[in-house]
């Protein structure tokens, strides 16, 4: 215990600082380190581990949906960059300038991509001609560069990794299947593989994205009730195409505007999986996305033959998920806590007593029990357990959002929600921005979505009190 007291001591504690917690974990379960300049990161193997696997997941289903990956060049020229104009203005704020190549200034600046449509507009103008070309389905991994003046690890960075899908349709009902389908794709890798639940629904006007139709969002709520975007999908209708001339013949030999998608998830997705899933012992990583679902700790390991059981049981259990070793000299509680740290599901302990009875001791890190099994059930019984563990934090993080979730009938209720028991408010709005900028200015709450499962709170808007149909999520957001 009081080992235990010790280590505990070593990270901040959520309930007394949540944003320090976060920064504690972050670096001591070997995520990130700060990059030299101010907000860049740098992944660590980890953290990097994590990302590979989140991306691997979501590569998977991108295919499988009938994309292909492409890569696009880092920079856009200014002039280019000007050819749309929403979407400019609402990029102008965070973009990086190029003036220099070497010791010569560029007779034009370029901007270091923020986001890619541009670059993918200018390219489909180019070879999109019939509607045989259609729907032309894109998707590309990169980084991308947006000068943020606030930020955190995963959350907000300089720099971060995403993967951008561009698609153009024929007419704007296929371009909103596609919209609507990336976002279920998105809300599939987040219940079924980060156990993150999420909400989907449409973004208000104001909170869409810079030159789309409308935007679609996957909404996941953090442990202190903060809420953080998680996901989006744009429906961009023909202004790109028109501001780039993408135009396709249709079966008539006339000319057409393409309809177009974007659609993105970035690193941030770790952020999330830090805040949903995380104690105060450190990181829980779901199963499905864990670089190490089981590791291996051997007890008393100068002992003879407990090395040698060790190293053979991983091998056998290499077969069939996904284990590690530590047969490094320092002590088994260093590596309990280390472990723990890196939220790594599962800890296997092997020791002299436990292989003289053919046996070893399993301990969940998501509940912190322990369980002693036999060595001829652990191919059976590990994957069992892992489903388990990914099944139960799915439903705490589903729990916890309902606990979470209040209902407003006025600013004096929304108010109250967000003091006393912080989380989503669902609240009734006319459909005026004006409501929208109020309530924000006054409680700090932006509106997350509208949610597709609309429910009918009451007849009036929570802040203006006029006729209101439509509900709404609100929610203090990272
Ligand atoms: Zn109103």
């Amino acid at each position: 215990m009081g080992k235990d007291k010790k280590f505990v001591e070593e990270i901040t504690a959520m309930e007394t600082d949540f944003a320090q917690w976060y920064t504690d974990v972050v670096k001591k379960a070997d995520l990130v380190d700060y990059g030299s300049v101010r907000g860049s990161m740098i992944i660590r193997p980890y953290g990097y581990a994590i990302w590979e696997n989140i991306r691997d997941v979501l590569d998977g289903k991108i295919k499988e949906t009938g994309h292909s990956n492409v890569y696009m060049p880092l920079f856009i020229p200014e002039s280019l960059l000007q050819k749309e104009k929403d979407h400019i203005e609402g990029f102008a704020p965070e973009v990086a300038w190029v003036t220099h190549g070497g010791d010569e200034e560029l007779h034009e600046r370029l901007c270091v991509r923020p986001t890619s449509e541009i670059l993918f507009c200018e390219h489909y103008a180019n070879i999109i001609h019939s509607y045989r070309d259609l729907p032309m389905l894109y998707n590309q991994w990169s980084n991308v560069v947006r000068w943020e003046k606030t930020t955190r690890p995963f959350l907000r960075s300089l720099e971060f990794l995403w993967q951008e899908g561009h698609t153009c349709h024929a007419d704007e009902e296929d371009a909103m299947e596609e919209t609507l389908k990336m976002l279920d794709v998105y809300a599939n890798v987040c219940e079924e593989y980060l156990a993150v639940p999420v909400l989907k629904g449409k973004k208000t006007e104001k909170e869409k994205f810079a030159g789309a139709e409308s935007t679609y969002t996957i909404e996941s709520l953090m442990h202190d009730g903060k809420a953080l975007q998680s996901g989006t999908s744009h429906y961009l209708g023909t202004g790109f195409a028109e501001s780039f001339g993408i135009q396709y013949s249709d079966k008539n030999g006339e000319l057409q505007h393409v309809h177009q998608t974007s659609w993105g998830i970035t690193t941030r997705l770790i952020g999330a999986l830090i805040m949903v899933h995380g104690d105060n012992r450190g990181l829980v990583v779901p199963p499905r996305i864990a670089p190490t679902q089981v590791m291996i700790v051997p007890i008393a390991q100068h002992k003879e033959g407990v090395l040698d059981r060790a190293y053979k049981l991983r091998d056998s259990l290499k077969k069939t998920v996904r284990v590690d070793i530590d047969a490094s000299d320092k002590m088994p509680g260093w590596k309990f806590n280390e472990y723990e740290m890196k939220g790594i599901p599962l800890r296997l302990e092997i020791g002299p007593k436990d292989i003289e009875k053919n046996q070893v001791v399993l301990a969940r890190r998501d509940t912190g029990e322990k369980e002693i099994v036999s060595m001829d059930d652990l191919n059976a019984k590990i994957p069992e357990l892992l489903e388990d563990i990914q099944k139960n934090l799915l439903d705490k993080a589903k729990d916890h959002r309902e606990k979470k979730t209040n209902v407003a009938k006025n600013m004096e209720d929304l108010q109250n929600s967000l003091r006393d028991n912080p989380g989503f408010v669902k609240g009734m709005w006319c459909g005026e921005l004006a409501c929208e900028e109020k309530i924000k200015e006054e409680t700090g709450a932006t509106s997350r979505c509208i949610p597709f499962e609309q429910e009918k709170i009451s007849d009036s808007c929570m802040c203006c009190g006029q006729k209101a149909d439509q509900l709404v999520y609100w929610a203090k957001a990272y």
